[in-house]
């Protein structure tokens, strides 16, 4: 890992988070797509083959070109990747992996092999270059909101997506260690405090399970960093109130970084590493806060070794007012969920309500703080089925707890007019072994979502 190309990357994104103006981000983000375009048509036959005759003189024209989604990314993954992967090869590489549990070492000793779940069981595999993953927590620093003075940085970094072999950094100014999110709870804690770490990068589901060790971390925290899943402003709350430190929040995909926080603490499209088109529900662009995006297409601009180009993604966000940080690229206010985390459920009309992710969430989440993990499950139309883990050291039951969010469910949902029947039991729930992002909305098959 090179700390002078780090500090170069830092600086470089630095400029253009607070210094790019609206007309210098679509130029910038023209020419870094004409270039992808090139790459790939020279470099992947299906694109060749996709792009023929399809001139991109403008963001326009670029809009105009076929998309493509995680099953057509699949079919064609080895005319995709411009490495010479294939993907019998890399697929097994991955199942073997995860099956053995060994996360360390790249494959072919230069790219990592993300997995991803999806619905029914489709797998994405994702590849990224190592030379590109060692500069991610540069990027990620950049992008924070941390700042000179609040140097030296002591991060520790546990990875759930990423988990291969990363080197340790031991610079003067900074020090990054990387740990699994499978490591058990004390010794998370001991080596925070053996290391003195100061900013903890972690998925929220994982900062969770610190939550009853809070007070047990010896020197306070600058910072956490949240990745990898939606943060829900209450439990980013929680967690500043818990750890007495500033949170952040870094929205990443398997498919790219879409987001990150500025020096306001707001999040971000990272306007130079993803090209993000926004559409409603009626196909017209979006580009205001309000209305909410229901279509998302992604273009990551900075890997070329699968390049993902007009690449459907199952997100919705809902786009912010302009931040007083001063920056030019796009605020999100919020980050709804996936699509296919969206619950249907029928209303006293008989008509089918959609009820989104974000909410179900923040109605569980706020319900009491002894609620650690949750599950649902949408069985029917009218019926959900809820998985609560329950802290145990603190003095309410699970029995008190069930029965309050029972009842704020119910009250929740038939202020939308929907009369559902809310099973909830307490579970120890484990979060998945596998980098599969662990999935706390299971809706029903499409088909039933359907047939109304
Ligand atoms: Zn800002």
């Amino acid at each position: 890992m090179n700390i002078l190309q780090g500090i170069r990357d830092y600086r470089l994104l630095n400029r253009h988070l607070y210094r790019f103006s609206n007309e210098q981000i679509r130029a910038y983000q023209l020419s870094e797509l004409q270039k992808l375009v090139v790459f790939s048509m020279n470099h992947a036959p299906f694109y060749s083959d996709l792009y023929r005759g399809l001139p991109v003189g403008s963001l326009e024209d670029f809009r105009q070109l076929p998309s493509i989604n995680k099953q057509i990314m699949m079919d064609h993954f080895d005319d995709i990747n411009t490495c010479g992967l294939k993907l019998a090869a890399v697929r097994d590489y991955a199942v073997q992996r995860e099956l053995y549990k060994e996360y360390l070492g790249y494959y072919q000793d230069q790219y990592v092999i993300g997995l991803s779940s999806g619905t029914s069981g489709n797998k994405g595999i994702y590849v990224t270059p190592k030379t590109m993953t060692e500069r991610l927590p540069f990027a990620f620093l950049a992008r924070s909101g941390l700042s000179s003075r609040d140097l030296p940085f002591r991060i520790l970094f546990l990875l759930r997506v990423f988990s291969q072999g990363f080197e340790d950094i031991n610079a003067p100014f900074i020090h990054l260690n990387y740990l699994s999110t499978m490591t058990p709870v004390d010794d998370i804690i001991r080596r925070i405090n053996d290391d003195r770490i100061n900013i903890l990068m972690a998925p929220p589901s994982l900062v969770r399970q610190l939550l009853p060790w809070a007070g047990t971390i010896t020197r306070p925290l600058k910072m956490i960093v949240s990745y990898a899943e939606v943060l829900e402003k209450e439990e980013k709350e929680r967690f500043r109130r818990s750890f007495g430190t500033r949170v952040i929040e870094i929205y990443q995909a398997s498919e790219g970084q879409i987001g990150s926080t500025c020096r306001c603490g707001n999040l971000h499209i990272n306007e130079d590493l993803v090209f993000i088109e926004l559409y409603d529900k009626n196909g017209e662009p979006v580009d205001r806060p309000g209305p909410l995006g229901t279509r998302m297409l992604l273009t990551n601009l900075i890997n070329t070794a699968q390049p993902l180009i007009r690449y459907e993604m199952n997100d919705l966000i809902q786009l912010g007012e302009r931040c007083p940080c001063g920056s030019s690229f796009r605020v999100i206010d919020k980050v709804l969920g996936r699509n296919d985390d969206v619950l249907y459920l029928a209303n006293k009309n008989n008509i089918l309500q959609p009820v989104y992710p974000d909410l179900v969430s923040r109605w569980i989440i706020t319900t009491s703080d002894n609620i650690r993990e949750f599950r649902v499950s949408q069985i029917s139309h009218s019926r959900l089925e809820i998985t609560i883990d329950v802290l145990d050291s603190t003095g309410e039951t699970g029995a008190a707890v069930v029965e309050r969010l029972r009842d704020r469910l119910t009250s929740e949902l038939s202020s939308y007019g929907i009369d559902a029947d809310v099973g909830i039991r307490v579970e120890a729930i484990r979060l998945p072994e596998t980098m599969a992002k662990y999935k706390r909305f299971i809706g029903l098959a499409p088909e039933a979502a359907d047939d109304s």
